[in-house]
C-alpha cells in the first residue's frame, strides 16, 4: 500500500484520512510560442534537437509541480497560496 506524506509539514497522511492534491504549472504567460502539454508529450528530443538548438527551448521556462496536503495543510494552503502572510505563526507544537 503506498503512503502519502504531506510536503507541508511533512507528516504521513493516514489511509484513512483525506489527501489533497495542489498541481501547480508555472510559465511565462507572455511568451509567443507557448508550449502546449502536447507538444511536452510528443517531444523527441532526437528528432527535434536541430530544430531547436537554433531557438531557445520554452521548456525551460514550464514547471510543473504536484504536492500532496494533509487537511490541515490543505486548509493552510487555501488560506494563503502564495505564503504572503509570513509573520503568521503555524500553531504547530515543536517535537
Ligand atoms: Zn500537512
Amino acid at each position: 500500500m503506498q503512503h502519502f506524506s504531506c510536503d507541508y509539514c511533512g507528516r504521513t497522511i493516514p489511509n484513512s484520512s483525506r489527501r489533497f492534491e495542489v498541481k501547480m504549472e508555472v510559465y511565462a504567460s507572455n511568451e509567443a510560442t507557448m508550449l502546449q502539454e502536447s507538444d511536452l508529450e510528443s517531444f523527441d528530443p532526437l528528432e527535434e534537437l536541430e530544430d531547436t538548438l537554433a531557438e531557445q527551448l520554452p521548456i525551460t521556462t514550464f514547471q510543473k509541480m504536484r504536492y500532496d496536503l494533509c487537511p490541515s495543510c490543505h486548509e493552510r494552503f487555501l488560506a494563503d497560496p502564495l505564503g504572503r502572510d509570513l509573520t503568521r505563526k503555524f500553531d504547530f507544537s515543536e517535537n
